[in-house]
């Protein structure tokens, strides 16, 4: 019998995926030239929001200086570069430390919406100096699209780095956007990009990794995390989360037979939402067209009512073309609000542009 690496590999132990999902090809391109000891001086880190950027920076240092994994030694390097506590590994982010001498380790003018020139500039200092292991130094900015808000200085500081870096150094660059980087910086970079998955390897994945054993369950995360394994990972893995879903899954079902003045009720306080947490309305907004997207494939027979997740029984007002409309509409809500048209605005029409599904069966 062939031995499978897959299942005689605990996840977080396969040294050929680093218990990452869907990032194979990024993982061999990595570790082979870790293997090659071969690095490029800086890689653009790409994929979708929350697909696992992170993680493969982290695995990535972790497979440089930790090259046994994890250990159970008093004092873990893997540990510390998980926990961001190895010196030779540095986060660059917004609202990180400068090395300015307040008590977060920020300067007076550390800016809050983007990454400071401090940053960049403390970046390259520590890029200079002596490293704690002498042999390698790794420097993440997650993410470079947080400098482009920023001042021309930082590009200029950065660009000179990825231009020439001191030796013994890696730059990792995290970007959701890579679309919207300045073409010089791209240019200097390896891509190395994490796509997403597709519903059924995703679900797949969640069940493998053990975040639920329940198939429908992980069909239902697989669904709404658009092939992203990090956003199943921490939703999956947040005991609240549920029920945050569930709530906003009997607003959906509930909006689209409410009149208007419901449903102007609710684009007002997701418009308020916006204000403070972009990323959560976006992610609702989400969960909304997950529902919409599977009324569209029972009214076309691709999903039968039993084998639904987000349906509970056939509603025979509800059509196909009501579901594009409402699809359509969610989608044009999406692209307003990324494109910023006012919040409310975007919002109320998309309200309007739902078709109202009538109460009777
Ligand atoms: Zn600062």
């Amino acid at each position: 019998m062939l031995l499978n690496s897959e299942t005689s590999v605990q996840p977080t132990k396969n040294v050929t995926n680093w218990g990452m999902h869907g990032a194979d090809l990024a993982v061999g391109l990595l570790q082979g030239d870790i293997d090659k000891d071969n690095f490029n001086r800086s890689y653009l880190i790409t994929g979708p929001e929350a697909v696992g950027k992170r993680t493969l920076a982290t695995r990535f240092a972790q497979a440089i200086f930790s090259p046994n994994g994890e250990q159970n030694d008093s004092y873990s390097i893997y540990d510390a570069i998980e926990k961001e506590e190895f010196g030779d590994v540095a986060w660059v982010r917004i609202g990180g430390a400068c090395g300015g001498n307040r008590a977060d380790g920020t300067c007076h003018v550390h800016p809050k919406r983007f990454i400071g020139v401090c940053q960049i500039r403390w970046m390259v200092r520590k890029m200079n100096t002596k490293s704690f292991n002498a042999n390698h130094k790794v420097f993440v900015v997650d993410s470079i699209n947080d400098l482009s808000l920023g001042e021309e200085q930082s590009f200029s500081a950065l660009l000179k780095q990825l231009e020439e870096p001191p030796p013994h150094t890696t730059i990792l660059l995290l970007s959701a956007n890579p679309d919207n980087l300045n073409l010089t910086i791209r240019s200097r970079c390896q891509l190395v990009q994490i796509p997403a998955m597709s519903r059924d390897l995703l679900r797949d994945a969640i069940l493998k990794s053990n975040l639920t054993e329940n198939i429908q369950s992980a069909t239902k995360y697989a669904a709404i995390a658009k092939g992203r394994y990090g956003r199943a990972y921490t939703q999956l893995t947040d005991p609240a989360y549920e029920i945050t879903l569930n709530s906003i899954l009997e607003d959906v079902e509930s909006l689209a037979r409410a009149g208007s003045q419901d449903r102007m009720n609710y684009s007002e306080r997701l418009a308020k939402a916006w204000r403070n947490e972009p990323e959560v309305v976006l992610e609702t907004l989400n969960i909304w067209k997950a529902w919409w997207r599977e009324a569209l494939q029972i009214t076309t027979d691709v999903v039968p009512i039993e084998l639904s997740i987000f349906h509970h029984q056939a509603n025979s007002q509800l059509t196909s073309g009501i579901a594009l409309q409402a699809l359509a509409a969610l989608e044009e809500a999406e692209n307003n609000l990324q494109t910023n048209v006012n919040a409310r605005l975007a919002l109320d029409m998309m309200m309007i542009d739902i078709p109202q599904v009538s109460n009777t069966h």
